[in-house]
Parts: structure tokens; C-alpha cells; sequence
């Protein structure tokens, strides 16, 4: 088995998409993230996958809270602005307790860092959510490498 396959393998997972968001000293730092799960019910916690040489680690390590905004089928560009994709767009945030979401996703979720773990070449964090907000619209979805939409 080598790393093709496992990608070719994982990539027939269909997934939505997310951004993560996290601020600092004032500079706001989003990054793409479709490795992201519901954890527990009670507590709240989620879990994202960070790659170990993505900058979002040095934010979540300082700033220990973070936002999941799960992305709208109208929202593909956001995708590939924070995945390095598309350069030097400016991006509006709002705000929501205190942390920076995107407008229009379709589900935006304010975590603290509950904790983390090395895994590989990859960090965990685990989340735990306290509050989120949800808004009418389809979702983002991606399958092998493409980005796709929900039909019915
Ligand atoms: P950078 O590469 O420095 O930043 C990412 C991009 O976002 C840069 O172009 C930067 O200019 C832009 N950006 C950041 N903040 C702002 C802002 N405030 N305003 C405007 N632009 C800004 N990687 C993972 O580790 N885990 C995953 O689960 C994962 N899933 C992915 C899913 C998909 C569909 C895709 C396309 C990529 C995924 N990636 C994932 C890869 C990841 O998104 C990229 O490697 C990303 O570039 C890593 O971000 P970084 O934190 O290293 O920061």
C-alpha cells in the first residue's frame, strides 16, 4: 500500500467542507478542513485533523479557541481562498462570541480547545462547543479531489 492509494482510498469519502478560523494578536487566520467529526453529545466536542506544518497550529496553540464553518454550496471559492488556492482576496469576518465565522455558512460552530494530540504527521484538536448557529442553504461537498453538491 503506498500514499497514492491511501489518498485515492480516503478521497472516495465524500465530505463537506469546512473553514477553519482562529485569531491572534489581531491578525485573523483561516484554513480549508474536510477531516472534521462530531465527537460526543455531552459534552459538546468536535474534532478537526491539522496537518503539523499548517500555520493554523501556531494560532490554535496560542489563541486555544477556534470556529468550524461549514461551508454553503455557493461558498466553493472560500474553499480554495483558504486552501491557498486562489491568493491575496480579502475576506470579511463577523464575529460570534468573541471569534471570527464566515457570513453565510451554513453552519458556523465557536469552540474552545479541549484538547490535542499528535497523530503522525497530522494534530487533532478536540473542540468543545459553546454555541452555534445555523442558517437555511445546501452544503459543500468533496469526492475524490473535486468539489461537488448535494442533489435530490
Ligand atoms: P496558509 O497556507 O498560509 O493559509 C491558507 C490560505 O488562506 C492562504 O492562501 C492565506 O492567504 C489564506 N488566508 C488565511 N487567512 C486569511 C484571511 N484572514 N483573509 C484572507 N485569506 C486568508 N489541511 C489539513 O491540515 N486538514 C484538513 O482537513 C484539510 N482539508 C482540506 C480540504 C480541502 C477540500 C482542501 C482543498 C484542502 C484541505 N487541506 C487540509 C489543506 C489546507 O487547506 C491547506 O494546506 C492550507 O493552505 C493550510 O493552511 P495554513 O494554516 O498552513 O495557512
Amino acid at each position: 500500500m503506498d500514499d497514492r492509494m491511501f489518498r485515492t482510498a480516503m478521497g472516495k469519502f465524500t465530505t463537506g467542507v469546512t473553514v477553519i478560523a482562529s485569531e491572534h494578536n489581531g491578525e485573523v487566520h483561516g484554513m480549508t478542513a474536510n477531516a472534521f467529526m462530531s465527537v460526543s453529545l455531552d459534552p459538546k466536542l468536535i474534532l478537526i485533523s491539522v496537518g503539523e506544518n499548517a500555520k493554523m497550529n501556531e494560532i490554535l496553540q496560542e489563541a486555544q479557541k477556534f470556529t468550524v464553518n461549514i461551508l454553503t454550496e455557493n461558498q466553493q471559492e472560500l474553499s480554495m481562498i483558504f486552501a491557498g488556492q486562489i491568493k491575496d482576496r480579502k475576506v470579511i469576518f463577523d464575529t460570534f462570541e468573541g471569534m471570527p465565522v464566515l457570513e453565510d455558512a451554513l453552519v458556523s460552530l465557536a469552540c474552545r480547545v479541549y484538547d490535542s494530540y499528535a497523530a503522525g504527521d497530522h494534530i487533532l484538536y478536540i473542540g468543545e462547543v459553546i454555541n452555534l448557529s445555523v442558517q437555511d442553504g445546501e452544503p459543500l461537498t468533496f469526492y475524490e479531489g473535486k468539489y461537488n453538491q448535494v442533489t435530490s
